[in-house]
């Protein structure tokens, strides 16, 4: 039976790095509702058009959007080789949807895990981060250059910057981290589930620390 967690931290913390790890090494399904929004906008679909709105803009898609995406992803299904949420409750409501979603499979959460950065690492990071437009693996143009410049080491597609990774949209990524996603912390701490984790140093090491918080 595989591990049903979900994955925090603020934006550039290596949730998507370390999602990507748990995935490629212990097949736990990865689950990013920002990877989810960012192809339906490139498929130009009607929740991809609504979506960018916000994206842009650094700000959160409404929850009921959201939470539309999850139950579709998560409902009425088994999860018997788990699931890893990345990005997903972003908000306390979103983080109670989620609950009702699992228990109506009579499912529930076994692990929170939240990685903590510092911000002026943080701001550096997302300012080099580049993502592969095919496959969403990231690079970064100082610590983990691409082979090949602009080309995805793994499937050749192109790289390039998000909109929001920019720095005058990160700022307004923090706040909201800040103001909406924080409490959530709040709401896993008092269910007992969080794990905090430091997100400094060898993604490796961090990899450790991840799986060790894991059930
Ligand atoms: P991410 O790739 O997780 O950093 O998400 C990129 C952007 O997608 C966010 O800044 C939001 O605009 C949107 N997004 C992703 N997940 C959520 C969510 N759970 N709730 C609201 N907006 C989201």
């Amino acid at each position: 039976m595989g591990v049903r967690a979900v994955i925090m931290g603020p934006p550039g913390a290596g949730k998507g790095t370390q999602a990507k790890l748990l995935q490629e090494r212990r097949g736990v399904p990865h689950i990013s509702t920002g990877d989810i929004l960012r192809d339906a906008r490139r498929a130009g679909t009607v929740l991809g058009c609504e979506a960018e709105r916000y994206m842009a803009k650094g700000l959160l898609v409404p929850d009921d959007v959201v939470i539309g995406i999850v139950a579709d992803r998560l409902g009425g299904q088994n999860h018997n080789q788990g699931f890893l949420l990345d990005g997903f409750p972003r908000t306390v409501p979103q983080a109670e949807a989620l609950d009702r979603i699992l228990d109506e499979g009579g499912e529930q959460l076994d692990a929170v895990v939240s990685i903590s950065v510092p911000e002026d690492e943080l701001v550096r990071r997302l300012a080099g981060r580049r993502v592969c437009r095919q496959c969403s693996t990231m690079f970064h143009l100082e610590v983990d250059p691409a082979a090949r410049l602009a080309r995805c080491d793994r499937c050749g597609g192109d790289l390039y910057q998000r909109e929001d990774d920019r720095e005058e949209t990160v700022r307004a990524r923090f706040d909201v981290y800040a103001r909406d996603t924080a409490p959530v912390l709040r709401y896993y701490g008092d269910a007992g589930l969080l794990h905090e984790i430091s997100g400094v140093g060898d993604r490796e090491a961090i990899f450790q620390h991840v799986t060790a918080s894991l059930p």
